[in-house]
C-alpha cells in the first residue's frame, strides 16, 4: 500500500469527451477550457491529452505560460485578458489570444509599443453582468480595436450565457438575440456556448464552442447524467482503508460525536479528508464505494480522514481501495450531497493529492 489518496485521470475518456463535444457541435472549432488546473485534472497533462482541440482557454496568464513551457503550440486564449502592460508584453511574447472586456484593456493595447498582432476576442455582456461591453458600448470598443496599430490579426466576438445549464430557453434566447443584434453584419468569428450551451440541443454553436465541464465527463444538467449525454467521467478520486474498528452500539464516531452507532457497527477509517478537498460539510450518509459497494460516511469529515459505516458490507480490510467519486459513483451525486456543484469539488481537489494518469 504505497499510495493512499490519489486522483486517477483517464486520458482516453478526455479524448472521447472531446469527440462527443465535436459531434454535438458540427463544424464548430473547440476551445478546450483548462482553467483552474483543468478543473483539478492537471493543466499540462490534460492539455497534452486534448492535443486535438483547436485552442485552449485559461483564466490566468500563468496558466498560459505553463502550457507554452510544456510545449503547447496551439492557440491559447486568456479568458479574462490582461491587466497591465507587462502582462500584455508577455501575452505578445507567447502569442496568446486575448479577451478584451474592459476599456482599460483597450488603453493597454493602444499604448502597446510592440509589433505583435493579437487575435482579439471582444466580449459582449448580453445579460450575465460579469465581463464584457454592454451592447450599447460595443460599437465604440470595436472601433477603437479596429483602429489599433499594429492592427489586430483578427477580431472575434464572444459572450457567455448565464443560464445555459437550467435550459432556461427564454433567458438563453434573449442573450443570443442581444448578441446577434450587437454583432449585426460584422464579419467575424463568434463564440457563445459553454458545455451546457453545446449539449442543450438548442443548436447554439456559433464558430467556436468553449466546453470545460463536458470534457471532464460531467453533466452540467440536473436532469441528465453524463452517461445520458455520451460523456465518460475522467477523474476518479480514490483512496484506501487505514483501519477498521468495531464501534459498540450507542458510541459516537469522530469530532463532535455527531454520529452515534445505532447498533454494534463496523467502521472503516479512510485516508481522505478536507485537506484533500473533500468538503467538510459532507453529511453522514454520503456514499463512498468500498470493494465496489456503497457505504455511508459516518460523522464529520476530518482533515485527513473520514469514517465510513461498513456494517452492511462483506468484511472490509486495511488497504482496501475506496472510491470517493468515479466509476459507479458520479461526482455529480457527491456534489448534490455536499450542496454544491461538481465544478467546485473537482477544482477543490488539493495540490497534495497526486494525479495518476491512465
Ligand atoms: C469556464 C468558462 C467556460 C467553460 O464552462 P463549462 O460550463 O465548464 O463548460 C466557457 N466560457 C467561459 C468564458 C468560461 O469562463
Amino acid at each position: 500500500m504505497n499510495r493512499l489518496i490519489r486522483a486517477v485521470i483517464d486520458t482516453r475518456a478526455l479524448r472521447s469527451n472531446l469527440a462527443a463535444v465535436r459531434a454535438r457541435a458540427p463544424g464548430a472549432q473547440v476551445m478546450a477550457v483548462v482553467k483552474a488546473n483543468a478543473y483539478g485534472h492537471g493543466l499540462v497533462p490534460t492539455a497534452l491529452a486534448l492535443a486535438d482541440a483547436d485552442a485552449f482557454a485559461v483564466a490566468r496568464l500563468e496558466e498560459g505560460l505553463a502550457l507554452r513551457a510544456s510545449g503547447v503550440t496551439k492557440a491559447i486564449v486568456l479568458l479574462e485578458g490582461v491587466f497591465s502592460s507587462e502582462q500584455l508584453m508577455e501575452a505578445a511574447r507567447h502569442g496568446f489570444d486575448i479577451v478584451v472586456h474592459d476599456p482599460m484593456q483597450i488603453d493597454l493595447l493602444e499604448a502597446f509599443s510592440g509589433q505583435h498582432r493579437f487575435v482579439v476576442w471582444l466580449k459582449i455582456d448580453t445579460g450575465m453582468n460579469r465581463l464584457g461591453f454592454r451592447p450599447a458600448d460595443f460599437p465604440i470598443a470595436l472601433a477603437r480595436v479596429r483602429a489599433l496599430i499594429p492592427a489586430p490579426l483578427e477580431i472575434r466576438v464572444l459572450t457567455h450565457l448565464a443560464r445555459a445549464d437550467d435550459r432556461d430557453e427564454a433567458g438563453n434566447r434573449e442573450q443570443i438575440a442581444r448578441f446577434n443584434a450587437a454583432v449585426g453584419t460584422l464579419d467575424c468569428a463568434t463564440s457563445i456556448a459553454n458545455s451546457a450551451g453545446v449539449l442543450s440541443g438548442a443548436g447554439i454553436h456559433a464558430d467556436w464552442v468553449r466546453p470545460g465541464l463536458a470534457l471532464y465527463g460531467v453533466s452540467p444538467f440536473a436532469d441528465q447524467t453524463a452517461r445520458d449525454l455520451g460523456l465518460q467521467p475522467v477523474m476518479a478520486l480514490e483512496s484506501r482503508v487505514l483501519t477498521v474498528r468495531h464501534v459498540p452500539k450507542g458510541e459516537t464516531v469522530g469530532y463532535g460525536g455527531v454520529w452515534r452507532a445505532p447498533k454494534d457497527s463496523s467502521i472503516a477509517i479512510v485516508a481522505a479528508g478536507y485537506g484533500d478537498g473533500l468538503p467538510r460539510n459532507l453529511p453522514s450518509d454520503t456514499p463512498v464505494l468500498i470493494g465496489g459497494k456503497r457505504a455511508p460516511v459516518a460523522g464529520r469529515v476530518s482533515m485527513d480522514m473520514i469514517a465510513v459505516d461498513v456494517s452492511g458490507l462483506p468484511p472490509v480490510r486495511v488497504g482496501d481501495p475506496v472510491t470517493l467519486w468515479g466509476e459507479g459513483l458520479p461526482v455529480e451525486e457527491i456534489a448534490r450531497h455536499a450542496g454544491t456543484i461538481p465544478y467546485e469539488l473537482l477544482c477543490g481537489v488539493s495540490q497534495r493529492v497526486p494525479l495518476e494518469l491512465r
